[in-house]
């Protein structure tokens, strides 16, 4: 059999089979120099780019410095034409999912950002409408009022179809903790079992998310509540069963509760800060 050549690669239409050919040892290094000339150190706020060789799939990855919100790793996804690296079969408009990672990023976070990437890829190969989704519908990118309810639907579909998992696989590796920082002090709250930190992590993104909305669209808070309730309560019922959004309030409740309970026994607090998306 032939060497693979760039019609062979013009071939590979699909989007994990692109995703693999750019990141195979052939292509890797051009692809690096395209995402350089295409301006994503600076669009992710980046300060160099590698390619990772690691199970199950090589990935790219963007140094970046731990913000001061503490984030310190995110999974995101970057469009570029890939025909000039995969041939004329390659979309001009592909989504590449890439992670950047700082130095603080632990190893269960860099696992929980992996499969993020590992799952963004596996939905895109279920549905090839999701990357253009992302591009349309994300919180960052829908302007109209509008657009509120399926943007609220996208963002936790995803949340609800991507997050669990990883929240169980960074318990699994050992991050079995939730950090807060309340009135500037920092407090560590220890979780008993995995759906305890499933279901504390996902109520805070839930509530922080319909924040985000209120705060894009003032004036709109009721059609933003009203979405929110909705798609939640769709999205969100495997994880917090029928009633997904009033369970999703009182879990938020609790967590006061418990990050009050944590402050009274620890009040010097003092500890590191970890987040990622
Ligand atoms: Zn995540």
């Amino acid at each position: 059999m032939a060497a693979r050549t760039e019609i062979d690669y013009a071939l590979a239409v699909k989007h994990r089979e692109i995703y693999m050919a750019l990141l195979s040892r052939p292509l890797r290094d051009r692809l690096l120099v395209t995402l350089k000339d295409e301006g994503i150190l600076t669009l992710l706020d980046a300060h160099d780019l590698r390619v990772v060789d690691a199970t199950p799939l090589p990935y790219v990855r963007l140094d970046i410095t731990a913000g001061a919100n503490g984030l310190v790793a995110h999974c995101t996804g970057v469009w570029f034409d890939v025909r000039p690296l995969v041939g004329p079969e390659g979309h001009d408009d592909y989504y590449l999912p890439v992670l950047g990672a700082s130095e603080a990023a632990s190893a269960p976070t860099l696992a929980h950002e992996l499969l993020h990437l590992h799952d963004l890829l596996a939905l895109i190969e279920q549905d090839p409408s999701y990357s253009e989704r992302a591009l349309e519908l994300s919180i960052n990118s829908v302007s109209e009022p509008s657009q509120i309810g399926k943007s609220i639907d996208f963002e936790l579909f995803k949340i609800f179809a991507m997050e669990p998992q990883a929240y169980r696989l960074e318990y699994a590796m050992g991050e079995t903790w939730i950090d807060v920082s309340n009135a500037g002090q920092q407090v560590r709250y220890h979780c008993a079992t995995a759906e305890e930190l499933v279901t504390m992590r996902l109520a805070d993104y839930v509530r922080s998310l319909e924040r985000r909305y209120v705060d894009k669209f003032p004036g709109h808070d009721a059609t933003i509540r009203k979405a929110v309730r909705r798609w939640a309560n769709h999205h969100g019922r495997e994880v917090f069963g029928a009633k997904a959004y009033e369970r999703i309030q009182q879990v938020n409740a609790q967590s006061s509760w418990k990050i009050l309970a944590e402050l009274l026994r620890w009040p010097s607090g003092g500890q590191s800060r970890t987040h990622r998306t």
